[in-house]
């Protein structure tokens, strides 16, 4: 019997998990899914928008590879850090450990006025409006009439879309009461979404941007100029560019054709901006009111230089969406630059050589790029070198129980049927709200439904 330890059950860790089920060199094996939430499916839970319910229902295939009778899910174990089981612990429990912990911090700006109350993340964003039980339900107040978002890739376009969509809409979703109500009462009237270099460079994908201009009572503006200034814009049609780049400047051109809106003509205005480099947050009364750009200018070489030019944007909340990177796990080798695991094929380098029974997928292996299915190969890989090895591993000690072995450490997992219990309580709170489920934003909340199932 090969015994296995998956850390996080986002999709990388699911599809390792799916990957080990479908493999028949090695037909004996279990799968331990361990994850410091006690809530499955990682950034597809607290990351992808909640009214992207089609890409949201990816979690019912994530849920079937949980529910093999092979895989057991044990959330609310965290691995490493001062809290923490210790890698070279969980290492003694099982043949294999492979970590997919994800990449979910923020990149950061590095430009003054960045740590003014009203800037933030636009992972503590996402975060908030997805109840993930780190961040304060109300954390959130909205009370700001503009909002500058600084970035121009998906989840930019996420952020600014949530920010301008109505409350009523969202209701439908599974957005947690707080976040909510703050939508509800926002102020907000102005998102502005800036990016460094031109149109053709950013890197949302054209339906979310087409989506932006489908919210009903928003408008989006964009600039002719700025779309002027790119190379790719002006050579449109001599230039074999990539389909994404050639259709978001269709609709671009196409929001640019249209103009200032009225004042009667739209409840919010999105205003996508170009060759705008944010090199300040501006502030006024100890927070921040505004952000102050250096305009920017193609420099012929596929980048853009500054020209010289500033200009300041009024904004009482920003948002930074620039990027993610991994995070070091203590006890785990980590390169600091890329932000990832140092790997060969998956298998985990430590001072260059692979290291016995540790493997990486996901984020934490490759890096914050592509979308969910990318998890799928990413894993493949991972698992085909864990199969590789396992004459290897199989000379290794595992413990017959590693779940009594974590509980006599103190720990207190939520399995399987503790995540059933959490999502029948999420019914039981949207039904009481006359909504769908709701989720719970805390997690003293979360842990007591889970612990309703288990006493
Ligand atoms: C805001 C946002 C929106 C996105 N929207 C889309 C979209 O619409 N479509 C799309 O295709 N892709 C989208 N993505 C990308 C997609 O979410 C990622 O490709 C995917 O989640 C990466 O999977 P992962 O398993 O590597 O990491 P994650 O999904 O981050 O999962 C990591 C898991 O590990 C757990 N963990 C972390 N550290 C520890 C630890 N020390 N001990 C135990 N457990 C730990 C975490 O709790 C988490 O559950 C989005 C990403 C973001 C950030």
């Amino acid at each position: 019997m090969l015994r296995v330890a998956v850390v996080g059950s986002g999709p990388s860790g699911v599809y390792t998990a799916q990957a080990l089920l479908n493999q028949s060199l090695v037909p004996e094996v279990r799968v331990h899914v361990l994850d410091r939430l006690p809530t499955p499916y990682g950034l597809v839970r607290y990351g992808v928008a909640p009214d992207h319910e089609k890409i949201k229902s990816l979690q019912n295939s994530l849920r079937a590879v949980l529910e093999d009778e092979r895989v057991t899910f044990v959330g609310n174990v965290q691995i490493g850090g001062a809290d923490g089981v210790p890698p070279a612990r969980l290492a003694e429990l099982y043949h294999a450990v492979v970590y997919c912990v994800g990449a979910a911090a923020d990149r950061p700006l590095s430009v003054p006025g960045e740590e003014l109350p009203g800037s933030y993340s636009a992972t503590r964003f996402v975060s908030w409006y997805s109840a993930h039980p780190d961040i304060a339900p109300d954390g959130f107040a909205l009370q700001a009439r503009s909002a500058v978002v600084i970035g121009v890739g998906n989840v930019a376009v996420d952020v600014a879309r949530i920010l301008a969509r109505g409350a009523d809409e969202l209701r439908a979703t599974d957005v947690p009461r707080a976040a909510l109500g703050a939508l509800a009462g926002s102020r907000v009237r102005e998102v502005h979404i800036a990016g460094r270099r031109g149109p053709s460079q950013a890197r949302f994908t054209t339906k979310e941007l087409r989506e932006l201009g489908a919210l009903p009572g928003a408008r989006i503006v964009v600039d002719p100029a700025e779309l002027a200034l790119d190379p790719a814009y002006a050579a449109q049609e001599g230039l074999p560019l990539p389909a994404v780049v050639r259709r978001n400047l269709e609709v671009l051109r196409g929001w640019s054709a249209l103009g200032e809106p009225g004042v009667a003509d739209a409840v919010r205005r999105i205003r996508l901006r170009f060759f705008l480099r944010p090199v300040e947050l501006l502030e006024r009364g100890g927070r921040v009111a505004g952000v102050r750009f250096a305009r920017t200018v193609p420099d012929g070489a596929g980048g853009v230089q500054d020209t010289g030019v500033y200009e300041d944007v009024e904004a009482q909340l920003v948002l930074r969406a620039v990027g993610y990177r991994g995070v070091e796990l203590p006890g785990l080798p980590f390169d600091a630059v890329r932000g990832t695991v140092p790997h060969a094929a998956g298998r985990v380098l430590r001072d260059g050589a692979p290291s016995p029974g540790e493997y990486v997928a996901g984020w934490i292996k490759r890096g914050p790029t592509g979308v969910i299915g990318s998890n799928r190969s990413c894993a493949k890989e991972t698992v085909a070198s864990l199969i590789e090895d396992v004459p290897l591993l199989a000379r290794r000690p595992a413990a017959e129980d590693p779940l009594a072995v974590l509980r006599a450490w103190g720990l207190r997992p939520v399995e399987w049927d503790g995540w059933l219990s959490i999502e029948r309580a999420e019914e039981a709170l949207g039904r009481s709200l006359g909504r769908g489920p709701v989720k719970i934003p805390d997690w003293q909340g979360l842990l007591a439904a889970a612990r309703g199932a288990s006493g």
